[in-house]
């Protein structure tokens, strides 16, 4: 056990900065020479050259299942070592690489093949090792190397030989022999906790270390031998996106591309090295920092378990659309594309309950399911409603700052930046309010939740909005979907009204508002509600507030915006009824709900406000069931087309909802009314 926790040596601090010291070595075994790579040294010399830790490793290996993509993952001399072959010769390179070049070194190796059997005969193994490092190096440094730029001729490595060392010691004593397989034994059990733990992680080196805290006396070694085993990935966070020309770089945790590489001299690696300056918040990302990806989530049985919607108390609508999604979720799937499915839900269908009997499923086969959204407010939101919906199940709640950050869940609840840390990990994805801000058209967020899926998980979008592309692919067939076209208490959208009125700017200039807003606003109030106020500027809302509270006579008017740091606050006694009147931005378009509100949009015709947000900010009225017949009124000098589209999608809803039989009987006055409305 001394010789393994001496290992933390692997991690050298340099000038301040912390690098990962890779080498690479050669072993021969079965007749043939293999390099591998590694982070402690000693680690992988215990397992070639010793008895005990291939043989530990083996029965480790074989009480874990998913056998095949570990097979996958390794090289053909470990499988030979893991039978019970022994190594020839083992040779070790004294000199520490970057992390970067000493992967990119092996692959070079594995990629000569035949070339290099030429070639070592010629010049023997560690030359032709000795060149790969050369060219290593040379496609690091930028310069491009065409096919074939190899050269084995001069090229030299200092290596030593490795020994064994029961061979030096002459022998040793039964007692130490035993105590010795037991260490062995230790490592190969602290190795594949620390894989199990990983699994389906992406992480940077630090994060993998305080995840691991407390799993294992060295984590450098158990981090290396669980990679020698394939039970997870060592990779630079940065890497080559191509072979040939080193320069082009990407990031291996968000995606992006050599627009967003920036290049430092790194006080870590001592050299030119590239960081990642899109997914910067998350930790930095560089080419010289180790990146841990954990093993995928094995396959769920798809087999499908007869649920029972019964006891979720879902509305005909509600119910419909989860079955649809059900048995899309529990058949096996083929391609990535065809495991899409959109649900798209009207504000205040209640969507949460309809993802209940989804996530309800994967648990009972043993799965993960991650419901993720942009907003963190929305996340904060679910919390305690998933936790009573499932009192047994672990769940883990992960925004920016939150505590359980390295914890594993059955259930993963997640902003959707956090998905960064996840690779392959979940066995059903749900993105919520995928069209919000900012994950609508955030090339990174994407990348990072299909990163987050394990390869056989269904991805279930939810929107009320969903992005004109999508709702083209769900109209054309091609993306499978189902429509909850009503709200769960079955009364019909509200439309909005148009009033006619002057621009914000005007209206804040003459202060005062016109006789029909006037008179609508006092209804609203008059009839009890609580009424959202949206502008289009932050800089209107105070000024707006103010007006409003001098015209209405009324003194329980707040104004709040994305850059009031009381936001929640107001937002909380506007919830509790203590503010009668929100003047506010489109950050409130979304998330918050209140029983008896009316909306008046304002400033309708203006460019911020498309179809969306117009559709998002109407769908806060008529809520609830005790008053579902809420006003909307769009303000504004005309009719845009965003206005006219948003109308359009409101009572096409209404229309299907209606076709459909989900819409409750009213009386027949009502019911007059609303066909009256719905011809219109
Ligand atoms: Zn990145
Ligand atoms: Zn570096």
């Amino acid at each position: 056990m001394m010789r393994f926790a001496s290992l933390r040596c692997a991690f050298l601090r340099v000038q301040g900065g912390v690098w990962v010291k890779a080498y690479v070595y050669l072993v021969c075994i079965g007749g043939a020479w293999s390099a591998q790579m590694t982070i402690a040294p000693e680690v992988d010399r215990l397992f070639w050259m010793e008895d005990g830790l291939a043989e530990a490793a083996r029965v480790v290996d074989g009480r874990q299942s998913g056998r095949k993509s570990r097979e996958k993952l390794r090289s053909k001399a470990v499988e030979l070592r893991l039978k019970g072959e022994r190594v020839e010769e083992g040779l070790l390179s004294e000199e520490a690489l970057p992390l970067g070049d000493a992967i990119r070194c092996v692959e070079l190796w594995q990629g000569a093949g035949a070339a290099r059997g030429e070639a070592g005969k010629a010049c023997g193994p560690l030359a032709s090792l000795a060149a790969c490092v050369e060219q290593a190096r040379r496609e690091a440094s930028g310069a491009l190397v065409g096919p074939g730029g190899q050269a084995a001729g001069d090229a030299s490595l200092p290596a030593r030989q490795w020994a064994r060392a029961a061979a030096e010691a002459g022998g040793s004593s039964p007692g130490s022999a035993r105590a010795a397989a037991r260490a062995r034994e230790a490592m190969a059990a602290a190795a594949q906790r620390a894989a199990a733990a990983l699994q389906g992680r992406a992480l940077l080196r630090s994060e993998a270390h305080a995840l691991l805290e407390g799993a294992a006396a060295d984590i450098g070694g158990a981090l290396q031998l669980a990679q020698l085993l394939g039970w997870l990935r060592l990779t630079g966070a940065v890497a080559a996106g191509n072979g040939r020309r080193r320069r082009e770089c990407r990031c291996r945790r968000c995606g992006s591309g050599e627009a967003h590489m920036h290049r430092t001299a790194c006080a870590a690696c001592g050299r030119m090295c590239a960081y990642c300056s899109a997914c910067l918040t998350m930790g930095r990302s560089r080419e010289c920092e180790l990146l841990v990806l954990g093993m995928p989530a094995p396959p769920l049985p798809a087999d499908s378990i007869p649920a029972d919607l019964h006891k979720w108390q879902l509305s005909p609508a509600q119910a419909a659309a989860t079955g649809s999604a059900l048995r899309f979720i529990e058949a096996p799937h083929q391609s990535q594309q065809s495991k899409e499915f959109l649900l798209w839900a009207v504000t205040g269908a209640g969507k949460t309950e309809m993802i209940f009997p989804l996530v309800e499923s994967v648990l009972i086969r043993g799965g993960r399911a991650l419901i993720a959204t942009p907003r963190r407010d929305v996340v904060i939101e679910l919390d305690p409603r998933i936790r009573r919906a499932f009192p047994d199940a672990r769940v883990v709640t992960l925004y920016g700052g939150s505590e359980q950050r390295w914890e594993a869940g059955d259930i993963t609840l997640a902003t959707t930046h956090q998905l960064m840390r996840f690779y392959l990990a979940f066995d059903l994805v749900i993105i919520d309010e995928l069209d919000a801000f900012p994950y609508h058209g955030d090339p990174i967020l994407h990348f990072a939740a299909d990163k987050s899926r394990a390869p056989h998980a269904p991805k279930l979008l939810l929107s009320a909005t969903p992005p004109t592309e999508l709702q083209r692919r769900a109209r054309s067939g091609q993306l499978p979907h189902a429509r909850v076209p009503v709200r769960y208490h079955r009364h019909p959208l509200p439309v909005p009204q148009l009033i006619r009125t002057p621009s914000v700017a005007k209206l804040l200039q003459a202060k005062s508002l016109p006789r029909a807003l006037l008179a609508a606003l006092n209804h609203s109030l008059a009839r009890g509600a609580q009424l959202f106020l949206f502008v289009q500027r932050i800089s209107q809302v105070e000024p707006m507030a103010k007006l409003l509270r001098t015209v209405l006579k009324q003194s329980a008017v707040e104004g709040t915006s994305s850059q009031d740091p009381l936001r929640a606050d107001k937002v909380s006694r506007f919830r509790k009824g203590q503010i009668r009147v929100l003047v506010t931005t489109t950050i409130l378009e979304r998330g918050v709900t209140i029983p008896r509100s009316d909306v008046y949009i304002l400033d309708a015709d203006g460019r911020l406000f498309d179809e969306a947000s117009l559709v998002q900010m109407a769908g806060r009225a008529g809520r609830s069931g005790d008053d579902p017949n809420g006003f909307v009124y769009f303000c504004g000098r005309e009719r845009s087309r965003s206005q006219i589209s948003a109308v359009r999608h409101i009572r096409g809803m209404n229309r299907i909802a209606g076709k459909q039989g989900y819409l409750i009987q009213e009386g027949t006055a009502t019911r007059t009314f609303w066909s009256r409305l719905l011809k219109r």
